[in-house]
């Protein structure tokens, strides 16, 4: 994703700011912060998806007095839809999702406490919105639609599509 489009969202919410970038990673020797690294890997289409998601995480925390404790691992585009990893601290960061080698279907697991609340309510809001990705196209943010005949699986519209069956 475009770095502004990134700078956007970390300047609205707190907790997209990226924590360590990839060069001080690389000095450590080790990538262990995939979003500080490399942002979203995603394409610019799902910008606003991105931010309604953000926005309702920031109301959920709003909504209860608490300053967002979320913490974004990795946002990027699998098999066609995006995936955002996340957890809270204290969590062991652990699996985010079972991917069977050769395509879908997989298996996602959603950090945080069943009896807490607020991470139920961001596991559904994350659920909802990594299956709304599915409907939006990731090049230019128009409906679209999973595409499986391409040498990846994407989400595209129908011109994007068409592009990408020329390239
Ligand atoms: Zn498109």
């Amino acid at each position: 994703m475009k770095k502004e489009l990134e700078d956007a969202l970390a300047e609205k919410y707190e907790f997209m700011k990226p924590k360590t970038s990839l060069q001080q990673q690389k000095k450590k020797g080790c990538i262990h912060d995939l979003y500080g690294a490399f942002g979203c890997e995603c394409s610019d289409g799902w910008y606003d998806l991105l931010n309604e998601m953000c926005a309702k995480i920031q109301a959920v925390y709003d909504k209860n007095n608490m300053e967002p404790d979320i913490v974004i691992l990795q946002v990027k585009e699998k098999w066609g839809k995006l995936r955002f990893y996340y957890h809270f601290p204290g969590d062991n960061p652990g699996i985010h999702a079972f991917d069977i080698l050769g395509g879908p279907p997989s298996l996602r697991i959603h950090p945080g406490k069943k009896e807490n609340h607020i991470h139920k309510e961001i596991a559904e809001i994350v659920a909802w919105g990594e299956k709304r990705s599915g409907e939006i196209c990731e090049k230019c943010g128009k409906p679209g639609k999973l595409r499986n005949d391409l040498i990846y699986i994407l989400t595209l519209c129908d011109d994007c599509y068409e592009k990408a069956k020329k390239e």
